[in-house]
């Protein structure tokens, strides 16, 4: 690991301040992703800024039609979370099948979402779901912010503030868990709203996808036989040591049946 200087900010204004100066500075959330890339030498920066002090960046609330998490909210905090169980309960199994009980009491949503890995599984539910990320500059409508691999569309300088989901009718999640690491092989957010149904699908792709085909299906019969006749090309689809891009088509099916039978059963 090269040397750097930390930064334990107290308040959003001095990590914004910590951040924009003119340094090579790096902001630093529950550190499960950044940590490894530094300790293996894959990135270096002259500053970290470590998040977890901010208290305004913490915690899940309902607001109106809405449940908003905090960009430094654990995983395992949003997996026990009352309101969010109550709100959102395929988020709460969402987040507490990620990773193991180290990952989940120090990962963020902010975190993940930011780092944008294309296995990660909170990808799916803000596309999913249709949610906003929240910034220091700006509300990114979910559809937009996820821009290609380990890529978003946050800028140099902007922090997430919080996530808010749209209330759905109801919604499930469903993954193949890589049996190691549990990121997701495939796995896919079903979300019944006001305004259709949404599926969207992680892990099997360079980034987080919509499955129009699933969506159309489950517009006029939203049951898991619907997506009985269903075809998932496997052009584009990753292909690696853990399965083919024929496995994962397969497998977004069958996780996308699983998702709306657990909507259902909600
Ligand atoms: C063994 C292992 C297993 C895992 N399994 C899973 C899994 O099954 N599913 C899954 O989804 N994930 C999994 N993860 C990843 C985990 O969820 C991490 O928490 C997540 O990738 C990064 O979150 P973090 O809070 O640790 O962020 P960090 O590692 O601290 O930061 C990641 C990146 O996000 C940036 N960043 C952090 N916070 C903000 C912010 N508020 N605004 C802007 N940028 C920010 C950082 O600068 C950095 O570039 C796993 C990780 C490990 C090590």
């Amino acid at each position: 690991m090269h040397d750097f200087t930390y930064h334990r900010p107290e308040s959003l204004t001095q990590a914004l301040d910590l951040i924009s100066a003119d340094r090579d500075a790096k902001l630093l959330a529950g550190g499960m992703s950044l940590l490894p890339s530094l300790k293996l030498r894959l990135s270096r920066y002259s500053d970290l800024v470590d998040l977890r002090a901010v208290s305004t960046l913490q915690g899940v609330r309902a607001e109106d039609g809405a449940l908003v998490i905090g960009a430094m909210t654990r995983h395992a905090v949003v997996a026990a979370s009352d309101v969010v169980k109550q709100a959102i309960p395929a988020l709460a199994v969402l987040a507490g099948g990620i990773g193991d009980p180290l990952v989940r009491n120090r990962g963020t949503i902010g975190g993940s979402i930011a780092n944008a890995d294309p296995a990660a599984d909170y990808p799916s539910s803000v596309l999913g779901l249709g949610a906003t990320v929240v910034t220091t500059k700006r509300e990114i409508s979910g559809d937009t912010f996820f821009a290609g691999l380990f890529e978003t569309a946050l800028q140099a300088g902007e922090i997430v503030t919080a996530v808010r989901f749209p209330l759905p009718l109801c919604a499930g999640y469903s993954k193949l868990p890589h049996p190691a690491s549990r990121f997701a092989l495939a796995g896919v957010f079903v979300a019944k709203t006001k305004r259709g149904v949404r599926v969207a699908v992680t892990g099997a792709g360079p980034s987080v996808f919509r499955l129009s085909v699933a969506e159309q299906a489950l517009q006029s019969d939203f049951s898991p036989s619907a997506l009985d006749r269903i075809e998932v090309d496997a052009d584009g689809l990753n292909s690696d040591i853990h399965a083919s891009a024929e496995y994962r088509a397969h497998a977004i099916v069958v996780m996308a049946k699983r998702a709306v039978a657990a909507a259902i059963s909600r």
